[in-house]
């Protein structure tokens, strides 16, 4: 099978059966590669009714059909999972080495099932797969972990591994590879920890069946050459990801202080410029990238100073803006705490803004908390980091993440636990930003922003780039009220564009940023697979696993529907006090009204559940079943 390394790699760690299978054609047909195939067998295999932290759960790592091979940003691996954040559908990605290097092993897939009696790593050089003794890593960092595998593997082994986070069951505990790339989001890393899986280690030496590899080739060398030519393309890696941060303040969607408002008056101490001027060793990038987004310095600060790949926008805003830290050196050590503990900086941010707010509201009390704990402050931050990490005090709670966590407090701390679904809510404030509202809102791992990125057309009116949109700057002046009808068709546009390339096993990045051409795909697919699919045959397969991974959820979590897409209170009570959004806010109607939209617009009921009609319309017929026996039980 062209494109594809063609096989699926089992390893069931309860009875330590290791076993190869052949990938299936159809499948491989049918849904792509990576996120793809992490949907359809999650909802082929997953046995009903278990725990995502129990033996019974699957965490798979797949790889897709352009992973590893000469094309820009063809480094994407892809993890999935019955989530311990929100117990629905989860994936999350991740750049780096790590798919290429599984394909060179002779595997698509990788999944991992059962539960180890003690701590292990797998270990797979080519066809030589094993479950190893981790008892001289587990307990150690994620970075340290990684370095001293390859230190004992040789360092042509690529490593992912957790952290003591994830070890300790943490929510959203990430997996961690490359020293600085994670598939943050979710909870995958408290699987694998759920699993005693401290590791998989992967050494590669084959090759990937290439249909027309001299094509492929030649193809691939134009590709580099039209990204070099792309206007922007000297600008946007100097700053990466971060150098949105300037623009984001100045049209008023960062979050800060706990999402209490979307300016922070700081922003440029914390911007893409300050990673340069303070931080910046070098770039790093993923396999084959020419655009590489990764910063790699070192931080100084009060309680110490660090190696550390990023900070990237996300960690800016969630440390810088929710936590309110108040410089890049505070920002990176965060950072880099997150990264040796194994927890996501994104949902370890939103934590911790919520529980300095409990703190200050009087909802948490001192005892509790264990010391004072407040905004703009490491020490907060790096306390609270550690206790979570290790379940400790206030971190049991904390480790649970926001929804549960505010469950438990109660006294309305749910107002302002800023999550949808169960994960907490990444770098964009929306309020007058209706579109990405909705783009959170019905995310299907919850609040994410990488399923769909419109804020574009909610600010500017238009699909300009963040190239462009960097370029441009914001006036910081005050912006008028942001239409909310007619939001639904650019969300579902690009909630089938962005997966995509979670499917195909690629960097979305040089599309989304620099306006790669979509012909360079359709024609480089032909080439590896030898099969011909125009960019609109590849965007009917990122449909068809958006309705599979919503219906997963419906079929998984009791009760899920409309509800579940709801935002926080504080996003429909509260309008913005301060910046260029000051005094705007979504009504609950308006909120409504975009659910209304965009249910209609997909195909689904009122409650959000996907008809038959539409589930036959896109292939997913054997789905229909399970969906209408859902839909006849009540709602708890
Ligand atoms: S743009 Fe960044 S995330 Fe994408 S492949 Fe390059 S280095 Fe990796």
């Amino acid at each position: 099978m062209y494109g594809y390394a063609g096989s699926v790699l089992r390893v069931n760690l309860s009875t330590g059966e290791i076993r190869r299978e052949p990938l299936s054609e159809e499948m491989a047909e049918k849904y792509l590669g990576g996120r793809g195939f992490v949907a359809k067998m999650l909802y082929d295999e997953l046995p009903p009714d278990i725990e995502p932290l129990g033996e019974k759960n699957m965490v798979l790592v797949a790889a897709g059909p352009l992973t590893g091979l000469f094309l820009p940003g063809s480094g994407k691996t892809h993890f999935g999972t019955k989530s311990p954040a929100t117990g629905g559908y989860s994936d999350s990605n991740m750049g780096g080495h790590f798919g290429p290097t599984l394909k060179y092993a002779g595997y698509d897939v990788l999944v991992v099932t059962g539960k180890a009696p003690a701590p292990c790593y797998l270990f797979v050089e080519d066809e030589k797969v094993e479950i190893r003794a981790a008892d001289a890593y587990w307990g150690k960092g994620a970075i340290t972990t990684e370095e001293r595998l390859k230190n004992d593997l040789g360092k042509d082994f690529q490593v992912i591994t957790i952290g003591p986070a994830g070890e300790k069951g943490v929510r959203y505990a990430c997996i961690s590879h490359d020293f600085g790339r994670q598939a943050g989001r979710t909870g995958v890393g408290a699987v694998f920890g759920s699993k005693n899986l401290k590791a998989v280690a992967v050494k590669g030496t084959g090759g990937i069946p290439v249909f027309d590899a001299e094509g492929a080739y030649r193809k691939g060398k134009e590709a580099y050459r039209a990204l070099f030519a792309k206007p922007g393309f000297e600008g946007w890696t100097p700053e990466g990801t971060a150098g949105i941060t300037n623009w984001v303040n100045e049209v008023g969607v960062f979050p800060t202080r706990n999402f209490q408002t979307s300016f922070a008056e700081h922003y440029k101490q914390i911007n893409g410029k300050a990673i340069i001027e303070k931080l910046k060793i070098t770039d790093k990038g993923c396999f084959c990238c020419p655009i590489p987004c990764g910063k790699y310095g070192h931080t100084t600060t009060k309680l110490g100073s660090a190696y550390v790949e990023g900070p990237e926008y996300e960690t800016i805003a969630l440390f810088g803006g929710c936590c309110l830290l108040q410089s890049i050196e505070e920002v990176a050590y965060a950072n880099h705490l997150c990264d040796e503990w194994g927890i996501d900086t994104i949902s370890a941010g939103g934590v911790i803004g919520w529980a300095v707010e409990c703190f200050e509201k009087g909802l948490i009390s001192r005892e509790q908390m264990g010391r004072d704990v407040r905004f703009a402050d490491l020490e907060t931050v790096a306390y609270l980091l550690e206790k979570i990490a290790n379940r400790e005090g206030i971190g049991d709670l904390l480790a649970e993440g926001v929804k549960v966590a505010a469950q438990r407090v109660g006294k309305g701390s749910d107002t302002f636990a800023i999550h949808v679904k169960g994960l907490e809510w990444s770098g964009y404030e929306c309020r007058n930003a209706p579109g990405m509202m909705l783009a959170y809102m019905t995310a299907d791992v919850g609040a994410h922003h990488n399923r769909a990125w419109v804020l574009g057309h909610d600010v500017a009116g238009s699909g300009a780039s963040v190239h462009d949109l960097i370029t441009a700057g914001g006036t910081g002046e005050r912006l008028p009220k942001s239409p909310v009808p007619g939001k639904s068709a650019k969300v579902i546009e690009m909630q089938h564009v962005r997966p995509l390339f979670d499917a195909l096993g690629i960097c979305r990045l040089q599309y989304m940023e620099l306006g790669f051409e979509v012909t360079h795909y359709e024609e480089i697919f032909h080439l590896v697979t030898g099969k011909k699919m125009s960019w609109e045959d590849m965007l009917q397969v990122s449909e068809r696993i958006w309705h599979l991974t919503r219906a997963i959820s419906v079929r998984e979590i009791e009760g899920f529907g409309r509800s579940f897409d709801y935002p926080p209170p504080r996003f429909y009570t509260e309008p913005i006090p301060t910046g260029p959004n000051r005094g705007h806010c979504l009504s609950e109607e308006e909120l409504q009204a975009l659910l209304d939209e965009y249910y209609q617009a997909r195909g689904w009921d009122k409650n959000g559940v996907p008809t038959r009609e539409t589930l036959e319309h896109i292939g997913l017929g054997e789905v229909a079943a399970d969906m209408e026996e859902k839909r006849r039980k009540p709602k708890s």
